[in-house]
């Protein structure tokens, strides 16, 4: 029997809060983690007690080692064995051509995107192996990965794409742990991020070229992943799932 501890990382708006207060409706003691916006968390976490379910806010850079450490720490603490792992937290810059891109810049994204999940994933891993519990990850890959995004964010489609080659060894690596781990490929998904890319509008402007001829939601994205962590999914492991309209 798995844990209901479900940790989110990001959690606090977009995707990951989705995500969270989805999986809440499914039973999911959600650790709801975040950057910065410390009242965005507590909103989710609120959400979530309202329709009768538990939830906690956690700040931590998944970035840093530390914090990783120290989430899964108050996730325990908070709700026993974790059994559930969203590594959804990730950044994106400005849109530039690779050639524009600082190494600074190239670091952090990857930092964040890359680095951040195999923390958390190796994290969940260490403690759903020693409980002897089993468990679920799903990383947050993107349709930047097989697509490249150029001009745009070449740093960001290579630190997703790290998350993809991860995703494929670690369920080779856990499956006989009895922990399963999955990704999904987001599309053009109507979020703050494309804000940060300087490019508010980005999911709407270019809702046209995606076949069923929209952007989708955080919410659709959720029930993706929601899936995934649950049992309906209990043979699919080491697949990486687009969520992209066909894009
Ligand atoms: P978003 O609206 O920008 O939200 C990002 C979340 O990540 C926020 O909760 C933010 O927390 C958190 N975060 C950022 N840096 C962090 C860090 N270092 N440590 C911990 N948390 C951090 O993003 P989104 O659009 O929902 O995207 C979620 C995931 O889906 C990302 O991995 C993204 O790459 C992926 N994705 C999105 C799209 C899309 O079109 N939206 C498409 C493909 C893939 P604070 O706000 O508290 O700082």
């Amino acid at each position: 029997m798995n844990g209901r501890g479900l940790i989110v990382t990001g959690g606090s708006r977009g995707i990951g809060a989705a995500t969270a207060r989805r999986a809440a409706r499914d039973g999911w003691q959600v650790v709801v983690n975040y950057h910065g916006n410390a009242a965005a968390a507590e909103a989710v976490v609120q959400a979530i007690a309202d329709s009768g379910g538990d939830a906690i806010a956690v700040q931590g850079d998944v970035a840093r080692e530390a914090d990783v450490l120290a989430l899964f720490d108050r996730a325990e603490a908070a709700f026993g064995p974790v059994g559930g792992l969203v590594n959804n937290a990730g950044i994106l810059d400005r849109a530039a051509p690779l050639s524009e891109i600082s190494s600074a810049r190239w670091q952090r994204v990857l930092q964040v995107n890359a680095t951040g999940s195999f923390l958390a994933a190796r994290e969940a891993v260490r403690r759903m192996t020693a409980a002897a519990t089993g468990g679920v990850i799903v990383n947050l890959s993107s349709m930047a990965a097989p697509l490249g995004a150029a001009n745009e964010f070449v740093d960001y489609a290579a630190s997703k794409g790290a998350v993809e080659s991860m995703t494929i060894g670690l369920a080779r690596e856990v499956g006989r742990a009895g922990i399963r781990v999955n990704a999904v490929r987001p599309g053009l998904i109507d979020t703050d991020i494309h804000g940060d890319a300087g490019i508010p509008d980005r999911a709407r402007a270019l809702a046209a070229s995606v076949p069923l001829g929209r952007a989708g939601s955080a919410a659709e994205v959720a029930e993706a992943i929601v899936w995934l962590l649950s049992d309906a999914a209990s043979y699919v492991t080491g697949a990486i799932l687009p969520v992209s309209g066909g894009r």
